[in-house]
């Protein structure tokens, strides 16, 4: 038996980050934060997670998934079909927690979403605008939303000597993909 039966399309809201896209929003047919704890653990990209207010956050590309106990939030989202679709396989990544629940190591503790300055401190910090941004720390701002990607900076992506750090960056705001 599903952990979730659905999440309905509850409405969508213009996205501000992006105009033209739309937020969606879904309510699920059952409280999720008893499941966020397996989700953060398993699913790819976890932005920030907090298990008190049982919130999550993931990073899609592009946008963001966000779990409360009673509703689902979907940014930068093409269309209401597209949103319906995302919907449905938020769901079943759902489901799929709930039935590998036993193999799942539940995470407890708050994770914190990635600052300007916890990237910046990873790049090159030349200032050499080879990215397009006119400082490292505008492209740090813009990785976080999701307007870069890493390997938009070329000398990170190229040299050795930022090899480890490249593969921090990754990891901290999902690239390599
Ligand atoms: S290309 Fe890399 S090193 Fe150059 S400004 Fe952009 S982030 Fe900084």
């Amino acid at each position: 038996m599903p952990f979730v039966e659905a999440i309905h399309l509850h409405k969508t809201l213009p996205c501000l980050a992006e105009p033209g896209k739309l937020i969606v929003i879904g309510t699920p047919t059952r409280t999720l934060d008893g499941l966020l704890p397996l989700v953060a653990a398993v699913a790819p990209n976890v932005i920030s997670f907090n298990p008190i207010a049982g919130t999550l956050t993931l990073r899609r590309k592009p946008g963001f998934i966000t779990f409360y106990p009673d509703r689902v939030m979907i940014t930068q989202v093409v269309s209401v079909e597209e949103g319906l679709d995302l919907l449905q396989a938020t769901c079943d990544l759902l489901n799929q927690c709930w039935e590998h629940r036993d193999t799942i190591q539940p995470v407890t503790t708050i994770r914190r979403a990635p600052r300007p300055l916890d990237i910046w401190a990873l790049l090159p910090q030349t200032n050499c605008k080879r990215c397009g941004e006119p400082t490292c720390m505008a492209f740090a701002c813009a990785l976080l939303l999701n307007k870069q990607t890493p390997d938009g900076c070329p000398p990170m992506a190229s040299d050795l000597i930022f090899g480890e750090r490249k593969a921090q960056l990754d990891a901290l705001v999902g690239g390599g993909a």
